[in-house]
């Protein structure tokens, strides 16, 4: 899906934001990168700063107009460092990564970077149907572009991954012992709790029913595993005098 979608940087400067975008894309998941009218291109600084992505560079398609870059797209992003006169609906970061990967399931899209110095043009804006502002410190709001390219890059990949169930992994008798005990297990250890803290005359003048439901929640609240649940119990079951090993 995320073959559809692509990344556009306008009349970029720096060869090595080129590369250092390029980096950015592939740890996300993307490989379609547009460069429209770049300065310096092909560059070895490209190429160094793209690191093991060079076939991002190598595949990217360099084009003279915006527009040319854009053929094919439905839905085209334009991004911006400064939120500007309502003129376009506009999006954060993490609405710009739902949007964008939703209409790739179905078409071309396009996510477009400017310049270093003077961003997007306002002729370039106008080709855009959203702008995408990455939120920031008011202090200083203009990201490095390869940095931009990261941020909205992550937020498509996250986007993509929204809704898929996380690989299970076929869990071993080791791993398994590590899961949160279920309530049954968990049971068995508030029982044995209550009957060694009687066995050690614990309750007293104390309410067994109040200090066992603090029990409870203690262990509710931290998601006690198996593992754990048998450690305590085997310290119970030391503290009522059985199993109890004289020390080596
Ligand atoms: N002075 C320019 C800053 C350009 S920064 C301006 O005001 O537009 C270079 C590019 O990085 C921008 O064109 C945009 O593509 C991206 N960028 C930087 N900061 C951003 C932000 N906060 N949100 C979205 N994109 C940003």
């Amino acid at each position: 899906m995320l073959d559809n979608i692509r990344i556009v940087l306008v009349n970029t400067f720096h060869p090595g934001n080129i590369g250092a975008a390029a980096r950015a894309m592939k740890n996300m998941g993307l490989t379609r990168l547009y460069l429209v009218s770049p300065k310096d291109y092909p560059s070895f600084e490209a190429s160094q700063r793209a690191s093991s992505a060079t076939d991002v560079l190598e595949n990217a398609v360099v084009v003279d107009t915006l527009a040319e870059a854009l053929e094919g797209c439905s839905l085209v992003t334009g991004t911006t460092a400064r939120l500007r006169a309502v003129r376009w609906p506009q999006v954060d970061s993490r609405e710009c990564g739902e949007l964008l990967f939703e209409e790739s399931e179905q078409h071309e899209v396009a996510l477009v970077f400017g310049r270093e110095r003077t961003g997007l043009h306002n002729e370039e804006l106008e080709l855009c149907q959203y702008l995408v502002n990455i939120p920031t410190s008011e202090a200083y709001t203009s990201l490095n572009v390869a940095s931009a390219v990261q941020v909205l890059s992550y937020e498509i990949f996250m986007a993509s991954r929204k809704g898929q169930a996380p690989v299970e992994k076929k869990a071993g008798k080791k791993e398994k012992a590590d899961r949160p005990a279920t309530a049954d297990q968990l049971e068995g250890m508030y029982g044995h709790f209550f009957d060694t803290m009687q066995g050690l005359d614990y309750f007293g003048e104390r309410n067994p029913e109040y200090v066992m439901r603090r029990l409870r929640c203690l262990f509710g609240r931290s998601r006690t595993s198996l593992r754990e649940v048998q450690i305590l119990r085997g310290l119970l079951s030391a503290a009522q005098g059985r199993k109890q090993k004289p020390r080596e």
